[in-house]
């Protein structure tokens, strides 16, 4: 009745004309797409032939080898993972059907929720579809309106990044890992709410927060810290339990977000912190309750990866001995290799145009790292990114040597 009863007052009135002829719309995106591209910023895209690994096939170039994967442990193609995938398909279904409130909280998303809390050491833990997704609800649903601020690391990943715009709080960013410049701040911002929100490892610098620092900022003035361990986990710590482990801290304020996909070898993430924290984000985080829960094949395979990470000490004891490898290497490169604990490895060139030119002669060579250019960085630190993975041999770096100074790193 009501449906109808619309239609009608619809049909009663006339769909005004607009203007015609040519889309200035689409004209527009053609001149951004130009100007784009003029400043060597255009993505392209490699179609790949292969599993994810350190040797890749390459579509319309042959086998290569990769430094670009973010699968740090060397897992997404491992057997014994793919298998847990797979059997966890056969059991539980292709798709879940729904979002986790309705329908799509199957038994193994429960069971991977608990694997993960009792692996990083929280009470409670929530699965997510992304990272991406997981830092939205995190920080959205933690601060809210102006009268909230979240305190913000200069080079948080873009999903923190956005989490803060869509929280609508005032947003306070500090210098990059500076405790004096962030400590000044919270006192000279009065607030309702305060979170503090940073990556644990910085994703193009590679280098770790100060955990310990933050966390006692955060108990000074009565802040949550949100800690984004994309990076660490499976990587960092004991038994690879991640960069809060390695720190040994544990608290009430910490949430701390942790990806599958990158050392997990999967896709997906969850979000780990007290159970109140869980409760609110079960309740209250939209990109939680609004989307379709992860596969179940993939939450069914957690636990697996779980065990491969526990049981992965040679994994990492591979990767401190390829960044080793890489440091000695290197020297024979103009530019520096910066220190540190993390396969994250950054060599800082400057300018965009010449990072992409040094990067496309490497994968001339075949061997293929990351330029990463503004605005995933700030102008003028436009840098090739050398990513590790366990599934590296120390020949793979000196390889990654000689042909790096060949083409002028
Ligand atoms: C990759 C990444 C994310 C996003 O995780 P996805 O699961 O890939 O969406 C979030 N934060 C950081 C620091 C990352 O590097």
């Amino acid at each position: 009745m009501m449906g109808g009863d619309k239609n009608q007052d619809q049909d009663a009135r006339e769909i005004p004309e607009g203007p015609a002829g040519d889309s200035a719309f689409l004209a527009a995106l053609e001149q951004q797409a130009q100007a784009w591209a003029a400043q060597d910023l255009r993505r392209i895209r490699r179609v790949l032939e292969s599993a994810a690994g350190p040797w890749i096939e390459v579509a319309g170039k042959g086998r290569c080898l990769s430094f670009l994967s973010n699968d740090y442990l060397g897992l997404a193609a491992d057997p014994v993972l793919r298998r847990a995938i797979a059997e966890g398909a056969m059991a539980w279904g292709a798709g879940s059907g729904a979002s986790a409130l309705i329908s799509g909280h199957l038994r193994c998303h429960a069971e991977a929720e608990r694997r993960l809390a009792d692996f990083v050491g929280t009470p409670a833990a929530l699965l997510f579809i992304t990272g991406y997704m997981a830092n939205l609800a995190v920080v959205a649903s933690l601060v809210q309106g102006e009268q909230d601020v979240v305190f913000s690391d200069r080079l948080n990943h873009a999903s923190l990044i956005d989490g803060c715009r869509l929280s609508r709080a005032r947003i306070v960013t500090y210098a990059h890992g500076d405790l004096v410049d962030l400590a000044t701040q919270l006192a000279a911002t009065p607030a309702r709410r305060r979170l503090i929100v940073s990556d644990a490892v910085f994703s193009m610098d590679g280098d770790v927060a100060d955990l310990a620092g933050l966390l006692a900022l955060a108990e000074a003035y009565d802040a949550l810290l949100v800690i984004d361990d994309a990076h660490g986990f499976g990587v960092l710590g004991p038994e690879g339990r991640g960069a809060l482990a390695a720190a040994g801290l544990r608290s009430e304020r910490l949430v701390m977000m942790g990806t599958l996909g990158k050392g997990g070898g999967l896709s997906g993430a969850f979000v780990a912190a007290s159970a109140l924290v869980i409760e609110h984000l079960i309740q209250h985080g939209r990109t939680y309750v609004f989307s379709t829960s992860p596969a179940p094949a993939v939450a069914a395979a957690v636990s697996t990866a779980l065990d491969l990470i526990v049981a992965g000490n040679w994994r990492r004891e591979r990767l401190a001995e390829l960044r080793q490898a890489l440091m000695e290497g290197s020297q024979v490169w103009s530019r520096p290799v910066a220190e540190g604990t993390t396969p994250i490895v950054p060599v800082v060139v400057g300018e965009a145009d010449a990072t992409m030119r040094l990067a496309a002669r490497l994968a001339e060579s075949r061997v293929l790292l990351a330029g990463i250019r503004p605005p995933t960085v700030p102008a003028g630190t436009a840098r090739l990114r050398i990513s590790l993975s366990a599934g590296h041999v120390v020949e793979d770096v000196e390889q990654l040597c000689s042909v790096g100074r060949a083409a002028g790193i």
